[in-house]
């Protein structure tokens, strides 16, 4: 029975109420009054339930799709702004004792070469990543109790943090590990994570158990009631995913939204922010034995559809899609992307080694050519990592965001790190477009308390001073 509070994955991520969603949003795919009243209440930037954006992403009337595009457009745009956070992968070990049948890390996989980084080895990452210029990283493991346990995670953070290149350091780690107990949670909690990562890949479980055979991660149960553990652990920022080309993308979305809703109604918050990795060629895995690919329009509607019905939850797009998907993606509702990744264990220090990647990117980019891409396109790259060293975290921050408020630490805080980012790493012709696209956007604050300390510190970071936020 589907229950949104249970403690059962089964009944909060119910196979019958997801098909149920699935069913009502077909049988009404032309129903034009229905699909009208639910864009009407997703303008009020309160968000939808799972059957409500079930609806929208069923709709076939041409003229609604593209009012469900624009509203996703317009609540971006209002709650966003032009703000885009950049952040990079850091892989340190692909040792893996799962057997994830899409991931070259799995562990019957002999073409993957395993790799471990040494504490000296994160070191050299931190630094060479430091010195791209990023301030954000999502730290990436394999699950392995004997290599990399959660004492090497913890040691891992404490050494990524402590590394000062020049005027670099590493602010924010988000932390993306298999799925653990409370007690571990609490240990990452108290490591100064920023979020806490876990795709739950499919919400299938038939797939889902298809998919992983063997391993600690084959648990449905146990993996699916991972951010509750953390959330009782005291991290309150979550990030979930699906990834689309593993099972009918109307269910994941459907499934996903529900996980949302149980997290916002059992603990108090829903997630920090959602991913939508595409399944992608990776070596070693045979790609054919995924039919549920989605094509680029499926997969911006569903980006679409996600803004309006989480209107404040980040959305995070990676280097697995190409430049041209990602452009559009922003336009639509992402807030969040990576730039200049390496998916390989050790591959911003040396040169990469593909037989060590998770996955193939797509867009190659530098960070530099993101950043003068992102403000060619009036976008305001930033390197903000402000909010959770402040202490907005879950609720505190969801507060912010629901008034509006956020925005007037957003802007701010994104102009001052771009400023950051010029002054220290960036190539001359983005040095010069960026500091256009500083002096208007600092025009464009409205409060003038506000607008005058962001020219302080921004005039402080000109003359050599760094690390401040709103
Ligand atoms: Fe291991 Fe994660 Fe890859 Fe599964 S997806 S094989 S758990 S690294
Ligand atoms: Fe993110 Fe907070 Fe910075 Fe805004 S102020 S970009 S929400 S960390």
């Amino acid at each position: 029975m589907y229950d949104v509070k249970s403690n059962k994955a089964e009944e909060f991520i119910n196979d019958q109420e997801i098909k149920e969603s699935i069913n009502i949003g077909e049988t009404n795919k032309s129903n034009e009054k229905l699909i009208t009243s639910i864009i009407k209440k997703g303008s009020e930037g309160k968000g939808l339930s799972h059957r409500e954006a079930a609806l929208l992403l069923a709709c076939d009337i041409e003229k609604l799709n593209k009012r469900i595009f624009s509203l996703a457009q317009e609540i971006k745009m209002r709650i966003y702004g032009k703000r885009i956070v950049l952040f990079a992968p850091l892989y340190i070990s692909n040792y893996c004792v799962n057997g994830c049948v899409y991931c070259p890390y799995h562990k019957g996989n002999k073409e993957t070469k395993r790799k471990k980084l040494t504490m000296d080895e994160i070191r050299l990452e931190t630094a060479a990543l430091q010195d791209i210029g990023h301030k954000r990283i999502a730290l990436e493991c394999g699950e392995d109790p004997v290599n990399n346990p959660i004492e090497y995670i913890l040691e891992s953070i404490r050494t990524i943090y402590s590394v000062k290149n020049k005027n670099g350091s590493i602010r924010r780690i988000n932390v993306n590990i298999a799925a653990t107990s409370q007690e571990n949670y609490k240990k990452l909690k108290e490591a100064n994570i920023g979020t806490y990562i876990l795709f739950q890949e499919t919400y299938n479980k038939k797939n889902y158990e298809k998919l992983h055979p063997t391993g600690p991660k084959h648990n449905y149960e146990y993996h699916t009631l991972a951010m509750d553990r953390a959330m009782e652990g005291g991290i309150d920022d979550v990030g979930l995913g699906a990834l689309f080309g593993l099972s009918n993308y109307k269910y994941e979305l459907t499934a996903l939204l529900m996980h949302a809703e149980h997290l916002e109604a059992a603990k108090g918050v829903g997630p920090h922010t959602v991913s939508v990795p595409r399944i992608k060629p990776a070596v070693g895995i045979d790609r054919e034995q995924f039919t549920e690919g989605i094509s680029d329009e499926i997969f911006l509607k569903i980006i679409a559809v996600l803004r309006i019905a989480l209107p404040y939850t980040g959305i995070i797009v990676s280097t697995r899609e190409s430049k041209e998907a990602r452009r559009k993606a922003l336009e639509i509702g992402v807030s969040q992307i990576s730039g200049g990744s390496k998916t390989t264990v050790g591959g911003y220090g040396e040169p990469e080694d593909e037989k060590s990647a998770q996955f193939t990117t797509t867009d190659r980019r530098k960070l530099d050519e993101v950043t003068q891409w992102l403000i060619s396109l009036g976008y305001i790259p930033s390197f903000c990592t402000a909010c959770y060293r402040e202490g907005r975290t879950g609720d505190r921050f969801m507060k912010l965001a629901k008034s509006g408020n956020i925005s007037n630490c957003c802007q701010p805080n994104a102009l001052i790190t771009l400023q950051e980012y010029l002054e220290d790493y960036a190539a001359t012709e983005t040095k010069i477009s960026g500091e256009t696209l500083i002096k208007q956007e600092l025009a464009n604050i409205n409060d003038t308390n506000i607008r005058n300390k962001a020219k302080a510190f921004i005039k402080s970071v000109k003359h050599g001073e760094r690390d401040f936020r709103f």
